[in-house]
């Protein structure tokens, strides 16, 4: 019997948001990670093989840590896994078989999948967003506000950073030597509250 080992796991990126498509063999799959890293140069997390299981560890669109343990059964076996966080129930992304996984993402009114050609300079994109999680492993990203939470989102040609508590935005180009040259000089980014002024105005009715 001849089978088939290629498989594939799609993952929604919190960073820029699109569908990143990663191919693998299922017996590539050791006790060394396979780092899951999107076009965009954000790392998603990893999938490993543990004594019984397959651990898959990835951050869900809002950038929570989804930790999922799949059986062998459910590794080898399934043509199509819906991956689901075990927080919050909400959809990561989908495993399995190349073709099955393809088709369902392209059948969602969101899917896209994300490639190099989605940024301006994707090499700068990349050295950007590899600077910045360095940063922020080293707890050298905050908010002075009361509940620093940072996230990221990413553009074609910058990438924001946003605190989710007080709504602070640091805008960061991405697109030409020189931005990527400047941040590779930053040490440290903290962000200046968003005062309640700004809020105010914010939360203003739009009509
Ligand atoms: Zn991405
Ligand atoms: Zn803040």
């Amino acid at each position: 019997m001849i089978v088939n080992s290629e498989r594939a796991i799609a993952l929604t990126c919190p960073a820029c948001q699109g569908i990143q498509k990663h191919t693998f063999s299922l017996f590539s799959i050791s006790k060394n990670p396979l780092k899951l890293v999107c076009a965009c140069g954000f790392s998603q997390g990893h999938l490993r093989r543990m004594n019984k299981h397959f651990e898959l560890d990835v951050l869900s669109i809002e950038g929570e840590r989804a930790r999922i343990l799949l059986t062998r059964g459910q590794f080898f076996g399934m043509p199509l896994i819906h991956l689901l966080s075990p927080m919050s129930g909400q959809s990561l992304g989908y495993l399995g078989e190349l073709a099955s996984v393809q088709e369902v993402v392209l059948d969602q009114p969101s899917g896209f999948f994300i490639g190099p050609d989605d940024f301006e300079n994707p090499d700068v994109m990349r050295n950007v967003l590899e600077r910045l999680e360095e940063l922020a492993g080293r707890d050298k990203i905050r908010c002075e506000c009361e509940h620093s939470s940072i996230g990221i989102d990413v553009y074609p040609d910058q990438v924001e950073l946003v605190c989710s508590y007080c709504g602070s935005v640091v805008k960061i180009g991405a697109s030409t030597r020189q931005h990527q040259e400047r941040l590779e000089r930053v040490a440290e980014i903290v962000m200046e509250p968003c005062t309640s002024r700004f809020l105010g105005e914010w939360l203003k009715p739009l009509t």
